[in-house]
């Protein structure tokens, strides 16, 4: 447990709809910013006596900001409009906190009325990078706040130490201080902010109603993540790839970290380059900050570059060659691969002894390496269709696989013929959300005669293979059963405890759908 608040940020251009959002967001928030600068009349007399009889009702506070334009505000505001705003007689009424932006002179706030509100945050925002003067802007920020509020866009995740530092030099002062690292790179700050020391932290009352990259929503801060639960001593997981905004893992893995009790979270951590990560943020002998990285999920492209940073890899992952599941232990790196245990499970729950079947592996990338180790390890015979046969030719061999051509256009691939195959196994994006919208591999014709379908993707939850499948009345096993199958090993590694399997199916549907 920590002292740390969360704030949900609102941001409306009519009254009735701000005092809607503010009801909304009164079930989860210890603070709520009124962002006024979205809202089209901050003179409509209305607008002020529904905020202050809403405000009555909130066991929290309200915070007011009124951001300009060049700031990452909705509004363009002379100098002159923002001293009116804050200068308006009802502001004191209905808002305990006040968000006034770096440039703006505090004294202006005095000098009308005495010092009104509980506390001033100063807040510097930087939408398109991390600024290198960040410790003199703190230093000065702080001369005329109580709290400081520095707001940064980061592209990779190395760019969020800087933030990191900030708040652990504003701890060592005692001063207070809401450090946030903006974008998919700097979600973790936003998640365990509060563990360390963080002030607050900001959340948007659900998805589409962000209003700064990489707001997570309240709902999830508090209910996935345990924000307000973590400690300095929370063991942090997380998964390790190019783009995390898509995962499942955050809501799988910490649904089996609640369901133990454990104080332990499964965070995004969006890596672009791996080597400065493991570097700056994880190796004891050079790492930058402190966060207690107990393990990680790996994915898209990591799971081989993981590889050459690890004291130990099980013969599994090697055989693959490729690692997904990373275990800290005494700072030392342990690999392993659960997608061949996650993928075969499944189908030997639904199938039985796969011992000479005839099974078709469309695509050759680093699922198909997992998939195509753990049928040969069954004893199915496998035939690899890939549509780079030059690429794909030392796979086949590594393997000891058959390897056919796949044609690259969909009325070519239309032409193809698996009627001579027991299993169909999918494992490239073609049907994923945002990758290969719509498409698949094979058409319902070229499924008869198939006794199974295996369609690796998972976003949808019913792919268009899935439903030529259906319309050719196969069986089918959807990519989710492998995703919940490989992380309950997953577990297994970190914890030592037996997962709470349908506990994390649930928690990855509900998101699903
Ligand atoms: P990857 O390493 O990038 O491999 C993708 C493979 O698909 C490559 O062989 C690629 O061919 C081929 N491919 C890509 N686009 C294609 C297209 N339009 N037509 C034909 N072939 C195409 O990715 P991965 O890690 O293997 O992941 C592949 C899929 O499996 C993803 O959708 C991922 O979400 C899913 N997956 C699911 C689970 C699960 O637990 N359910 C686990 C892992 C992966 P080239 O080499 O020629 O580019």
């Amino acid at each position: 447990m920590n002292n740390g608040k969360i704030c949900v940020s609102v941001c409306a251009e009519t009254a009735d709809e701000l005092i809607s959002q503010i009801k909304h967001a009164e079930e989860s928030a210890d603070v709520i910013e009124i962002r006024f600068d979205c809202l089209k009349d901050v003179e409509e007399e209305n607008l002020w006596t529904l905020i202050g009889k809403t405000s009555k009702s909130f066991k929290g506070k309200l915070l007011a900001t009124y951001r300009p334009l060049e700031q990452g505000g909705k509004k363009n505001l002379s100098q002159t409009e923002r001293e009116k705003f804050w200068k308006h007689a009802r502001i004191f009424e209905v808002a305990a906190l006040a968000d006034l932006e770096q440039d703006f002179d505090i004294e202006i706030i005095y000098s009308f009325r005495g010092r009104m509100f509980e506390r001033i945050i100063k807040s510097f925002h930087d939408f398109s990078k991390v600024p290198e003067n960040l410790d003199n802007l703190c230093e000065n920020l702080s001369k005329t706040a109580d709290i400081i509020k520095i707001a940064v866009q980061t592209s990779d995740i190395t760019d969020s130490i800087a933030i990191w530092k900030l708040l652990e030099k504003a701890k060592a002062e005692n001063k207070k201080i809401i450090p946030i690292a903006m974008g998919e790179s700097g979600k973790w700050t936003r998640i365990l902010g509060l563990a360390h020391g963080a002030f607050m932290t900001y959340a948007s009352l659900g998805s589409g109603n962000e209003t700064a990259p990489g707001q997570i929503s309240a709902k999830d801060l508090i209910e996935v993540y345990r924000a307000k639960e973590l400690d300095e001593n929370t063991n942090v997981y997380g998964i390790l790839g190019s783009n995390t905004s898509v995962s499942m893992s955050p809501y799988i893995h910490n649904e089996a970290f609640k369901f133990h009790k454990l104080n332990s979270v499964f965070v995004p951590l969006q890596v672009h380059n791996l080597d400065e990560f493991i570097k700056r943020m994880v190796k004891p002998e050079t790492r930058e900050i402190e966060l207690n990285f107990k393990g990680f999920s790996v994915t898209i492209p990591h799971k081989q570059a993981i590889i050459k940073h690890l004291d130990f890899i099980d013969e599994t992952a090697k055989a693959i060659g490729a690692v997904n599941t990373v275990k800290i232990v005494d700072g030392k790196l342990y690999g392993y691969n659960t997608d061949a245990q996650g993928f075969i499970e499944p189908l030997l729950n639904s199938y039985g002894d796969l011992q000479r079947t005839k099974i078709a592996v469309i695509g050759a990338g680093g699922a198909a390496r997992a998939c195509v180790y753990a049928l040969r390890q069954q004893g199915a015979k496998v035939t690899v269709f890939a549509r780079d046969l030059e690429k794909s030719k030392s796979f086949a061999e590594e393997f000891a696989v058959d390897l056919q051509e796949l044609p690259k256009t969909k009325n070519q691939r239309s032409k193809t013929d698996f009627s001579d195959f027991d299993i169909l196994v999918n494992t490239t994006p073609l049907g994923m959300k945002g990758k290969g919208d719509g498409e698949t591999p094979a058409a319902a014709e070229q499924l008869k005669g198939l006794h199974l379908v295996y369609d690796l993707v998972y976003i949808p939850f019913q792919t268009p293979l899935m439903t030529e499948a259906d319309k050719s009345e196969i069986p089918k096993i959807g990519g989710l059963a492998m995703l919940i199958a490989q992380a309950v090993e997953q577990q297994k590694i970190w914890t030592g405890l037996a997962a709470p399997m349908k506990e994390m199916s649930r928690a990855a549907l509900e998101r699903l759908r």
